[in-house]
């Protein structure tokens, strides 16, 4: 047996799964004694004697029904729990977003002010801004009259 780390690794995780070494071997393609031997040399720690012994009696084709320390605890779940999460309002972050005071440059969002400063209903429009201005499209084009009419004000 050329026991390359990819080999190690997969011995070291069956052993770790709890498979009996008959098993180990016949998934590896190996001797149960080339998986006894390098277990030992590896240090792997010994499963417990009653199931190794039962696992290798009958050393095949039962995949170990009982014992499954790692597995996850169900396939799966599909509709209820993706109804849950869509339906709990904890898993909701969405709304909050919409209404975040200081848009960051990357959302792009218009920064136009809404209502009266130091209030509370106070905040920034939010909406999706025109490319390369920072305002949404009507406030952008409110924007740019203002400059305008101030420039003639100046002027
Ligand atoms: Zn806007």
């Amino acid at each position: 047996m050329d026991w390359t780390a990819e080999a190690i690794d997969q011995l070291r995780s069956l052993w770790a799964e709890g498979h009996s070494t008959a098993e180990i071997g016949r998934r590896m393609g190996i001797s149960k004694n080339a998986v006894v031997g390098k277990a030992h040399r590896l240090n792997l720690p010994a499963r417990p004697s009653p199931i190794r012994r039962e696992a290798e009696g009958n050393a095949a084709p039962r995949p170990a029904p009982t014992r499954r320390p790692a597995a996850p605890p169900q396939p799966r779940e599909p509709a209820p729990l993706r109804r849950l999460a869509q339906s709990a309002p904890a898993a909701a972050p969405p709304p909050a977003a919409v209404v975040r005071p200081f848009p960051r440059a990357a959302t792009r969002s218009c920064c136009w002010p809404l209502g009266e400063p130091g209030t509370p209903d106070f905040r920034f429009c939010a909406a999706e801004a025109v490319n390369g201005k920072p305002y949404c499209a009507e406030h952008a084009s409110v924007a740019y009259v203002r400059v305008r009419d101030r420039r003639e004000d100046a002027a």
